[in-house]
This record gives C-alpha cells, sequence and structure tokens, in this order.
C-alpha cells in the first residue's frame, strides 16, 4: 500500500453545543481537545506524506447540524460525521481508508472529580480490519503512555485513582484488547473504523496529564505510530 493511495480520517469529538463533556474545574473540554489532538496528528502525519481528512473541524454546529433539542443535534452530527466518511470511502475504496475518532471517557456526569483512568480503543462488533487498527493503536499507546502508567501506579497509593484501575483497559475474552460497542460512528462508516477514549477527563490526575506537553504529545504520537504501523502492514 503506498501513502498515496490511502487516506486516513480523523474524527474530533463533540460539539461545543454538547452538555457536558468538560472535566469538573473546566480546564478541559472534551470537543476542544479532540481538536487540538487531532489537528497535531493530522500535521504530523502530513509531514511524513499520508493523506488526512478531519471530519469536523468546526467547533459549532453548522446550519445543518444545529438544533435546540441536544438530542437531535447530536443525531445530526453524528449522521453528518458517517456522510462524510462513507462519502470518501466510496472515492477511495472502504480498505484504502481508515477511521479513528479521538475522545476522551468519563466516569461521571461531570459534575464531581471521580477516580476512574485509563486509556482504551473500542472498535464495533465482531472480527473486523478494526480489530487489526486497534491492536496498533494499543501496542503504539503502550510505547507512548509508558511513563503514564507509572504516574497511575504512583497516583493509585494516594488514592487518585481507585486500586482496580489499569493504564491500558482492555477486553480480552475475544481475543484481542479492544473492547467492542457498536458505538454509532464505529456501526455506520463502511471503513475499519477505531474510537479511543485517551484517559478520563473527570479524573484530577488524568487531566492534569492529559493538558501537560508530555500528555498532548503522548496522545498524538501513539495515533500516528499506531496508524503508520496499521498502513505500513497493508
Ligand atoms: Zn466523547
Amino acid at each position: 500500500m503506498t501513502k498515496q493511495n490511502f487516506l486516513i480520517i480523523l474524527g474530533t469529538a463533540h460539539l461545543a453545543t454538547t452538555p457536558g463533556k468538560c472535566s469538573p474545574d473546566k480546564s478541559l473540554c472534551e470537543y476542544q481537545y479532540s481538536r487540538s489532538r487531532i489537528n497535531g496528528i493530522a500535521g504530523k502525519l502530513k509531514k511524513l506524506g499520508y493523506n488526512v481528512v478531519i471530519d469536523m473541524v468546526d467547533s459549532h454546529p453548522n446550519a445543518s447540524i444545529k438544533s435546540s433539542s441536544p438530542k437531535t443535534e447530536q443525531s445530526r452530527e453524528l449522521q453528518y460525521r458517517c456522510k462524510v466518511v462513507n462519502d470518501l470511502c466510496k472515492r477511495y475504496g472502504n480498505s484504502n481508508c481508515i477511521y479513528v475518532s479521538l475522545h476522551v471517557d468519563a466516569a461521571g456526569s461531570g459534575s464531581q472529580w471521580m477516580n476512574a483512568g485509563g486509556w482504551t480503543a473500542y472498535t464495533s462488533k465482531g472480527k473486523t480490519k478494526a480489530d487489526t487498527l486497534a491492536e496498533c493503536l494499543y501496542d503504539a499507546a503502550e510505547v507512548h503512555l509508558k511513563s503514564y502508567a507509572a504516574y497511575m501506579e504512583e497516583r493509585k497509593k494516594l488514592g487518585m485513582y481507585s486500586k482496580a484501575q489499569k493504564p491500558f483497559r482492555t477486553d480480552t475474552t475475544d481475543g484481542d484488547r479492544d473492547k467492542e460497542v457498536d458505538f454509532y460512528v464505529l456501526a455506520h462508516t463502511a471503513c475499519p473504523a477505531v474510537l479511543t477514549e485517551n484517559l478520563f477527563q473527570d479524573s484530577k490526575a488524568d487531566v492534569d496529564f492529559l493538558l501537560s506537553n508530555e500528555g498532548k504529545e503522548a496522545i498524538e504520537n501513539l495515533h500516528v505510530d499506531g496508524i503508520r504501523k496499521y498502513i505500513d502492514a497493508l
């Protein structure tokens, strides 16, 4: 597979108008954090010669998405994202595209700090090429979030994370590490699609890490390396 024939579609998370989706102290908002990291990832991949498209750059809903009902707005947003991806898949071919949507997880409603943490990749249910992409992303996460794993262990002792927390959240019952849930953008996109949940927006320790330069670089580089590994093996 040559880089020129392949398209990487990066998915931003949510909108500025989506209710919740911020840390309790509002220092990290998911729509914004996701867009910043996606910009960084897109820049790095383009520099390496890859074709990259972002599904939704704007933070505010366009006229076709905007609604006074958050529920309606969210379903229009998700449909819009899938249409962008699927139109590109038609042009390039499903197996010549991937879709990677970058989110930040939450354990509660966003009103208070919780004690969960860790990194997760999700794919739709069943064995698909997305599982291979997710494995590449887990491999890269284990490299780039190595210091985060130590950081979590230290803070577990201080009670900032519950004892059950793991730096890499997995479900290995089906033979791979990703968790499988039919999220809308995973179930309704034609190409291999992975949604990453990059630590927790309602964990004080995770937010501190995510907002550090080291954290921002780690999140960007794990996506860059995971995606490259997948494309190089095609
Ligand atoms: Zn999200």
